[in-house]
């Protein structure tokens, strides 16, 4: 990739797209490149990081789309690359490659799965000390991150910062919770880990995003739209969140990023676009955060109409808090709330119950938003 000029280090292009026709996605993904101004130098080593999360159909929305990877991989063809799409998914990465339809761009790309590749040991400091991370993040010319526009339950958003996280290889990743027990020490690590990383162009797929109980099944698909990318991943997702509908420095990787909103530029069609998503019942309740913390938390359960008692949340949890008898319980008082076991579940059976004095709050705040709005007009 030719160096886009200094001044539009911080540029984020948000581009309109409302479906995944190749030609649609090709055209949001070259007018993208050409507000960046940004082109790819020839014969390089490129490596793609998708989000391939766990083994999931396209459809459900919860992984980069097949089509958008492979309108990437052709123009990167065209400049002669040597392609890599690599991943560690939180599950049976091998299964994911087929699931999410990824398997057939093996015809442009090397597929990588980060398990089973050479790794280098990084030192992170403080108590996570050496973090493996495979050496071909460190060997290709060019790493493009291709992450989704969705809600988490820990980090209130997943996106560019957030999906580097399947770098790390293999199970040890949900094992760093244990000792990451709150979103802020979390987001710190996820920092740590991107200024490790440095991916050179960061792209959103936003057209079908998750809103809700993301980022696994448990959130809801939302036609978004947008293709958002830029040379930051800092800048695009302080961008992606503000369009989300989230105040940007309500999210921890932004607020710690360094990067002032105010130093951003957008460029493209849909520099206005405003999507307010459903946000996680973890998030915090606007006007009543004081109030809120003499209230208990919600708790993780479990939907019985849903569970097929599988035992892979248990499985997923790193602090050993769900036990099955029959059908899985959660011991709340081990519980560190990280969400890997929604994140797991693939019936989508595993939710937050929130205790009923949050609910009646969380509706109020939104209709006193609801009234602001309207008076603001
Ligand atoms: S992963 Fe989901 S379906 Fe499997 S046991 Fe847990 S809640 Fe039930
Ligand atoms: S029960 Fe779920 S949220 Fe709680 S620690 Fe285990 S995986 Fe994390």
């Amino acid at each position: 990739m030719s160096s886009p000029e200094v001044s539009n280090k911080h540029r984020v292009s948000v581009i309109r797209c409302d479906d995944y026709e190749s030609a649609n996605v090709r055209s949001a993904l070259e007018k993208s490149l050409s507000h960046l101004g940004v082109s790819f130098k020839m014969g390089k080593k490129v490596l793609i990081k998708p989000n391939l999360m766990s083994p999931t159909k396209p459809e459900k929305a919860i992984t980069t789309h097949p089509i958008i990877l492979e309108e990437l991989c052709k123009i990167l063809k065209e400049s002669g690359s040597e392609i890599f799409i690599g991943e560690s998914s939180f599950h049976k990465t091998e299964i994911a490659f087929d699931i999410c339809r990824i398997r057939p761009l093996s015809q442009y790309a090397k597929l990588i799965n980060f398990e089973t590749q050479p790794q280098r040991i990084v030192s992170f400091g403080g108590n996570i000390g050496n973090v493996p991370l495979p050496n071909i993040l460190f060997d290709v010319d060019l790493v493009i991150n291709v992450a989704k526009m969705k809600t988490h339950s820990l980090t209130g958003v997943t996106l560019c910062v957030k999906n580097l996280y399947g770098c790390i290889p293999g199970a040890i990743k949900q094992g760093y919770h244990n000792v990451l027990t709150t979103p802020q020490s979390f987001s710190r690590f996820l920092i740590q880990l991107h200024n490790e990383i440095l991916p050179q162009l960061n792209i959103i797929d936003g057209i079908i995003g998750v809103e809700g109980a993301g980022p696994g099944i448990s959130g809801q698909p939302i036609s978004s739209g947008l293709v958002i990318a830029g040379v930051s991943a800092f800048a695009v997702d302080i961008i992606a969140s503000e369009i989300m509908g989230f105040k940007a420095e309500d999210i921890f990787t932004n607020r710690y990023s360094g990067l002032q909103r105010i130093d951003i530029e957008i460029v493209g069609d849909g520099h206005d676009a405003r999507l307010p998503f459903e946000k996680p019942l973890s998030a915090s309740i606007p006007c009543f955060q004081f109030f809120a913390r003499f209230i208990p938390q919600s708790r993780i359960d479990f939907r019985s109409d849903y569970c097929v008692v599988c035992g892979l949340c248990g499985e997923k949890c790193p602090n050993v808090a769900i036990s099955f008898d029959s059908f899985p319980t959660c011991d709340n008082r081990r519980c560190v709330r990280c969400y890997c076991c929604m994140e797991a579940c693939p019936h989508g059976a595993v939710y937050l119950h929130e205790h009923w004095t949050r609910t009646w709050l969380r509706a109020i705040a939104k209709k006193w938003s609801g009234v602001m709005r309207t008076r603001d007009n």
